[in-house]
């Protein structure tokens, strides 16, 4: 989708600091981070929202967890402990339309999330 941001992150037409890529997802550093580590990990094909899953996607979503493991090990946060963090429609924070999981570390997390 020519339209979407995440979209054009991934096909590289809009730079983003990049931690992993792979045929099937993208990482790279959120611009605005919320911790001292924010990656975020895409699919490279457009889904607007975890509600838009099909059965056929549950071998990519947990690709996406994997490599969440892999960046937050990268980035120095995965023995102190991190957050992943799909936020789903505007009640759960999402504000961008393509799926993305969040992975933030580097301080502790509150629970509940507010
Ligand atoms: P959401 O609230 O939809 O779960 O999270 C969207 C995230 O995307 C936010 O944390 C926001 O900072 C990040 N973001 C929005 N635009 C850009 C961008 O152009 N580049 C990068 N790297 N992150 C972005
Ligand atoms: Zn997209």
């Amino acid at each position: 989708m020519s339209d979407c941001l995440f979209c054009r992150i991934a096909s590289g037409q809009i730079p983003a600091t990049l931690l992993h890529d792979d045929e099937q997802c993208v990482s790279f550093a959120d611009i605005n981070p919320q911790a001292p580590f924010h990656a975020l990990v895409i699919p490279r094909r457009h889904i607007a929202t975890l509600n838009d899953l099909h059965a056929a996607d549950e071998p990519l979503i947990g690709h996406l967890l994997r490599v969440a493991a892999q960046v937050a090990k990268a980035g120095g946060v995965a023995e102190s402990g991190w957050r992943a963090s799909f936020n789903t429609n505007r009640e759960g924070g999402q504000v961008v339309w393509h799926v993305h999981l969040h992975v933030l570390g580097g301080r502790q997390m509150g629970w509940p999330p507010g």
